[in-house]
């Protein structure tokens, strides 16, 4: 079988607040990105379809052929039958994102979900590279986790596995948008913190990163971080004693906070884990891209391209 040169992948990454699509190059180089709002259209399913079949337009513009397209949501996705069961912030149930995509662009397409995808891509060409077993947690709006067993997310019984932004920390604590209290998300990831943070009299319309920028001098930044830090070595001590990972990659806007960040976070996963040594937690390679390179590796495994060690890995950060 005789293969054009030019062959590409396309990358489509669904989220609560924009859509973003790349056409990935044989290399794992990104030769094309196109982005819109995911409220852009009064449907988010017709917004998803209609960025696919732009970024199909535009790769056959650059000379690339596609080969498959790799599209990923966040919330309960059936990547066996291509279907996304619910996504709460796409306002998706039971949308058959395969046929339809696949109808449209008349491509194989790869149907996955956002956090599991993004574990595929740590673990090619990220900071778990060539571990089997270990936990990516981006920690986003939401938080949800990888959970990489054997070299391969699980998706679990119901396609929702890793769901650990609702697994609680405080009982009985704060309210979540799941409807339980005391989640993990409501205190650790970045929607929850500056929710938390403008609630507790901190400047709204903060972001994590102004509230990063804020705790050595502002002391409700200063809580909030330290309650997010501590609830967050709490989960991945349960983590840890579940599945005892190699290593923890952490992503997402909190993430970038570094050392501010991380310092604390395995102080107290080491001081829950009297008896045993806490695996190493490191931060994600990829950041934000993770769950679009890891898209675009489940496209070319689709369309029975080699995934070859290291293929995708991070462009070094633009300016
Ligand atoms: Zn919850």
């Amino acid at each position: 079988m005789t293969q054009p040169e030019d062959q590409c992948v396309l990358a489509v990454d669904v989220g609560g607040t924009t859509i973003k699509g790349a056409v990935v190059g044989e290399d794992g180089r990104r030769r094309h990105t196109l982005t819109v709002p995911s409220r852009a259209d009064d449907d988010p399913v017709k917004a998803v379809r209609s960025l696919c079949v732009q970024l199909r337009d535009d790769a056959l513009d650059l000379g690339a052929t596609p080969a498959a397209i790799g599209v990923v949501t966040p919330g309960l996705v059936d990547e066996t039958n291509g279907v996304v069961r619910y996504a709460a912030n796409l306002r998706f149930r039971n949308v058959p994102l395969r046929a339809l995509v696949g109808d449209d662009l008349g491509l194989p397409v790869a149907v996955g979900h956002d956090a599991r995808a993004a574990g595929v891509a740590e673990a090619v060409a990220g900071a778990a590279r060539g571990l089997d077993n270990f936990l990516l947690l981006p920690l986003g709006t939401g938080i949800a986790a990888a959970v990489v067993v054997h070299g391969e997310p699980v998706p679990g019984a119901t396609g929702s596995a890793g769901e650990v932004g609702h697994m609680p920390v405080h009982p009985g604590g704060e309210p979540c948008s799941c409807g339980q209290r005391g989640c993990l998300e409501v205190y650790a990831s970045a929607g929850g913190l500056a929710r938390r943070y403008a609630r507790l009299g901190g400047t709204p319309g903060s972001d994590s990163r102004a509230i990063a920028d804020a705790v050595a001098t502002d002391p409700v930044a200063a809580v909030v971080w330290n309650d997010a830090t501590q609830a967050l070595g709490t989960a991945l001590a349960t983590l840890t004693l579940t599945l005892d990972p190699a290593r923890i990659v952490l992503g997402g806007g909190l993430a970038d906070a570094g050392e501010l960040f991380f310092d604390p976070v395995r102080d107290a996963l080491r001081a829950a884990l009297a008896w045993r040594t806490p695996p190493p937690v490191l931060r994600s390679a990829f950041g934000a891209q993770a769950a679009q390179i890891g898209a675009a590796v489940l496209a070319r495994r689709l369309a029975g391209l080699s995934v070859p060690d290291g293929w995708g890995a991070p462009e070094p950060e633009e300016g």
